[in-house]
């Protein structure tokens, strides 16, 4: 049985709270798995001068999959900068891929299963923005690439099929966006030929957005640009449970790098009320990444059971602590 090596970056606030949990639940699942850890984010920089030390990139090169929790960013530190936001450059993480389903809880609505894919490295996030005119025009330039189309919309139409699902939406604004996102529809209609048991919609940016509130169950596979995916992922994630529940991976070629979508939640760290099932969701993302969609869907099948009996933190409306919500999972495993 192959061994995969994974990276724990648990990072600020309630990171270390969350990832030290997900590793109780990691080992229960008895799988054959070995580990390493590597300091990230605010702390890191307090104690070794830097957000991301080099230690940890080659301790996430190492690794066949990396679980993070949540980092601290904090205001006017010259020269500092979002060590998952380099992380994601540095390894090419070209998609976001964020899961939605129901869960047996007031806060979701019913019957929703769909994934949301988002590309990840170029559009309005190019990082390349001037201002002119003495400080009275701002410009920020939106790219998009055949090739880091071709790559993401690849990835959808095989996550779509992968699921077994049978229909991908490709959202843009090309109605506008003639030059830009009308290149995204254009590689996704060249795709979507090479996948013939899969029906292509496109849809604008505005009537998603309205879709996703008024009719959430007809959507399968989302697949969309940076910033568009970067709004429409937040929304879909209030629709089933919100922060505490919502977990996300960062995928590309040769490694991937999961994370509960929260941040560092400074104001409840160390308090034990951190929600850590959005971690334990991503986990199982990580493992079907790796090859072992038993354990994943048994560890989701355990998170959906504790949260129909009630067994959760406040943010979900029950008493428990992070760790005793951690037993309650345990437990159902
Ligand atoms: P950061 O600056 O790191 O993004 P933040 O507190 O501004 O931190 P989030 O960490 O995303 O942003 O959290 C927003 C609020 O949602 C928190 O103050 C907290 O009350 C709640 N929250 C987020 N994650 C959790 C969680 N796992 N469990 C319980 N509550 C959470």
């Amino acid at each position: 049985m192959k061994r995969h090596h994974i990276c724990l970056l648990p990072g600020d606030g309630i990171g270390p709270e969350v990832v030290g949990q997900a590793r109780r639940v990691l080992d229960a699942l008895q799988l054959p798995l070995e580990y390493s850890q590597g300091e990230i984010g605010y702390g890191a920089y307090q104690k070794l001068g830097t957000p991301l030390p080099e230690e940890t990139l080659a301790a996430v090169s190492r690794a066949d999959a990396v679980l993070f929790g949540a980092v601290t960013t904090p205001p006017n530190i010259p020269g500092y900068f979002s060590a998952i936001i380099r992380l994601r450059q540095t390894f090419a993480l070209y998609a976001n891929v964020r899961p939605c389903r129901s869960i047996p809880h007031p806060s979701s609505r019913p019957q929703i299963n769909l994934v949301i894919v988002r590309e990840n490295t170029e559009d309005l996030y190019s990082g390349i923005e001037r201002v002119e005119e003495g400080g009275n025009r701002a410009i920020s330039e939106m790219i998009i690439t055949r090739q880091a189309s071709e790559k993401i919309l690849q990835k959808a139409f095989s996550l779509a099929r992968d699921l077994h699902f049978h229909k991908v939406t490709v959202v843009h604004k090309a109605n506008v966006l003639r030059a830009t996102c009308g290149l995204f529809l254009a590689v996704a209609q060249e795709v979507a030929a090479q996948y013939h048991d899969l029906e292509m919609q496109d849809m604008l940016v505005d009537t998603c957005a309205m879709e996703l509130i008024r009719d959430p169950g007809q959507f399968q596979v989302i697949v969309t640009t940076n910033l568009f995916g970067d709004i429409l992922s937040d929304e879909a994630s209030m629709l089933v449970g919100g922060l505490g529940v919502a977990c996300s991976g960062n995928i590309g070629e040769r490694t991937a790098i999961f994370e509960p979508v929260h941040g560092s939640a400074p104001k409840i760290a160390g308090q034990h009320k951190a929600n850590p099932l959005a971690t334990f969701l991503s986990t199982a993302m990580m493992l079907d990444f790796l090859g072992e969609p038993e354990p994943a869907r048994r560890l989701e099948r355990a998170v959906t059971e504790t949260i129909r009996l009630g067994q959760v933190t406040e943010d979900l409306g029950g008493h428990l602590t992070t760790e005793e919500a951690t037993s309650s999972v345990l437990e159902m495993l």
